[in-house]
């Protein structure tokens, strides 16, 4: 079974994880979180005692075949120096890095291979490539937006999955990325591509790009229910990266959607 180490271990995503390793094939062998600390990693995940004690420094998770991360920023560009200083694999799902996390990310993917996704949905991961194909072949006569919505306690905007999507939509179109409209802004200019977040409530994660034309309008949306599909396509990754060289990588080399 791949022993896998998790920083974060205590959040949404870490509990999340925890539960539904056994189905994935995977044994959490180290936990590390600042909170819940000395705890039972499987007690707070509610899964029942695992003997995997939670604790707060990062260097319990040397002794690991592949490192899983879903933290905060500054706790994910602290364990990145720490592995450029001891090269393990790392599969990466959080977001909000700044631009020195960024670059440090891509030197660790130089001695390691990394998986980075803001997203390890494989609907969200497919969705990247439709939208792709529908602005490549739709055009210029179709103006691009992108709505997200997530819960109340989200603390970056927009979500990291629709700033990648935007990306994607921006590269093929040649457009320029837009956050906010308010006031007199005058119409739309044909080379922009306004990207709004919502925010309220439970929702796990939605995703929509809107192509406008004239008088049709196409629409690709994807809606998350259940946090259990972030762990299953973060696992599914852990078990890929195995093995393989170092290197940036991210959930369309680990579905196979790579050309
Ligand atoms: P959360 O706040 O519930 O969990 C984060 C955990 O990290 C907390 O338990 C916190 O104590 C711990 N942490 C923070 N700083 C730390 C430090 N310095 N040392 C040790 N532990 C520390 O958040 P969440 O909902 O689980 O999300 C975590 C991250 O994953 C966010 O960036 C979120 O946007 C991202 N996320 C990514 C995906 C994806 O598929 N890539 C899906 C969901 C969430």
């Amino acid at each position: 079974m791949t022993r896998v180490g998790l920083l974060g271990a205590a959040g949404r995503m870490g509990q999340s994880l925890v539960r539904v390793a056994p189905e994935e094939g995977v044994t959490v062998a180290a936990a590390v979180d600042r909170r819940e600390v000395g705890r039972d990693l499987g007690v707070v995940a509610g899964v029942g005692a695992l003997g995997v004690p939670i604790v707060a420094e990062m260097d319990a998770l040397r002794d690991v075949d592949v490192v899983v991360d879903f933290s905060l920023p500054d706790a994910a560009a602290q364990l990145v120096e720490l592995l450029r200083g001891e090269p393990l694999p790392l599969v990466t799902g959080t977001t909000g890095l700044d631009e020195g996390a960024q670059e440090a990310l891509a030197a660790l993917a130089e001695v390691a291979p990394v998986v980075a996704a803001p997203n390890f949905s494989q609907g969200v991961t497919l969705l990247f490539h439709l939208a792709s194909l529908a602005a490549a072949t739709l055009g210029e006569g179709f103006d691009a937006e992108i709505v997200e919505m997530h819960h109340r306690r989200k603390i970056d905007a927009p979500s990291g999955t629709a700033l990648r999507l935007a990306e994607v939509v921006a590269e093929v179109r040649g457009l320029r990325v837009v956050h906010a409209r308010s006031g007199q802004v005058g119409p739309r200019s044909d080379d922009e591509l306004a990207v709004l977040a919502l925010r309220g409530g439970d929702v796990v994660g939605e995703h929509t790009l809107l192509l406008q034309g004239m008088g049709e309008r196409l629409e690709l949306a994807h809606r998350a229910t259940d946090r259990a599909i972030f762990a299953r396509g973060a696992l599914r990754a852990a078990r890929w990266i195995l093995g393989r060289s170092p290197g940036r990588y991210d959930m369309s080399d680990v579905m196979g959607l790579r050309a």
